[in-house]
């Protein structure tokens, strides 16, 4: 037995209390079905090897784990002109929160790992149609984690339509501002179908894998992304990727990673592994709390920190 192996045994056990301390989202209605009480973990290295403990092969929705994708997508359509409408910089406020948007005289959103950049930077994906477009996401999405059969979830996506006035507030308000450009609930929808593609733990370990093998596939030997989109993804993750906790994460874990009130984190150790966690019952920032600390505990037995 390796010494990962050794570690995925009791990885489950030595987590699942804090799940107790936790609670699911809610504001999405669809999402407040999910069970606090699962927790999965799913990592593979560079060379291939795979484990997996506890809740693996559960279905739960990306959220906010596709905004790196859709970061890298845009990036691909735009290069660095992405940048002229979202910052690069941490906010410190929540991952919803509207006040950085007004209060800055340019109005752009400060980083594409909180909601407003990421309606921003999915607004400048080309294609077609509304349905062109997301179908380049999913495409992009079932790539990355070598998994043809990834799929939107409709229920949820319906659930966050109905739902979602805080992310139709911010969206119309960078309309204002000339930030994005087009159709606002066209955008919307199709930031509402992102954050409603439904994967397993293993898929998103694959997505870090991508990452981490700076944007070669591991199965294909495919270069999916370029370096240098990479490079910007994992350093986005690392500053942003947990929104106002994203410092507290780089002390502790020190692995470029990014969450979603689905209960998902992906991470991408550099050169290394991917590793995909699910845990629904999130802290108060809006993050897997039973899965950062299963991140930490393979940080510290596998020294993983990239500091
Ligand atoms: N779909 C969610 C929202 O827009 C994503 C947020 C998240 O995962 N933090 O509110």
């Amino acid at each position: 037995m390796d010494n990962i192996e050794i570690i995925f045994k009791n990885i489950i056990n030595n987590n699942i209390e804090f799940t107790k301390h936790g609670k699911v989202a809610t504001y999405i209605p669809e999402l407040a079905k999910n069970n606090p009480n699962d927790l999965g973990v799913y990592l593979i290295t560079l060379d291939g090897k795979e484990y997996c403990a506890g809740d693996y092969n559960k279905k739960f929705t990306m959220q906010s784990v596709s905004k790196v994708l859709t970061l890298m997508l845009s990036l691909i359509d735009n290069s660095n002109k992405v940048f002229e409408k979202v910052g690069m910089e941490p906010t410190g406020d929540g991952f919803n929160s509207i006040v950085n948007l007004e209060i800055k005289d340019i109005h752009k959103p400060f980083n594409p790992m909180i909601n407003a950049g990421a309606i921003a930077t999915t607004s400048m994906i080309k294609g077609k149609s509304v349905s062109d477009k997301v179908n380049r996401i999913l495409d992009f999405a079932r790539k990355l984690a070598n998994n043809p059969s990834i799929n939107i979830n409709e229920k949820t996506f319906l659930s966050e339509k109905e739902t979602g006035h805080r992310n139709r507030s911010l969206a119309y308000f960078m309309k204002s501002y000339d930030i994005i450009e087009g159709n606002v609930e066209d955008i919307l929808d199709i930031y509402f179908c992102q954050c409603s593609i439904e994967v397993t733990c293993k898929d998103i370990a694959n997505m870090g894998c991508v990452l981490a093998n700076d944007g070669i596939s591991i199965h294909t030997g495919e270069r999916l992304i370029s370096e240098q989109i990479c490079k910007i993804a994992k350093t986005i993750m690392s500053t942003c990727g947990l929104y106002d906790a994203s410092g507290e994460f780089a002390v502790h874990i020190g692995i470029p990673a990014k969450s979603g009130v689905g209960g998902g984190i992906m991470a991408a150790v550099p050169h290394k592994m991917g590793i995909g966690v699910y845990g629904p019952a999130l802290d108060e920032k809006g993050n897997s709390i039973a899965g950062i600390q299963i991140l930490k505990e393979l940080s510290q037995k596998l020294d993983l920190t990239i500091y």
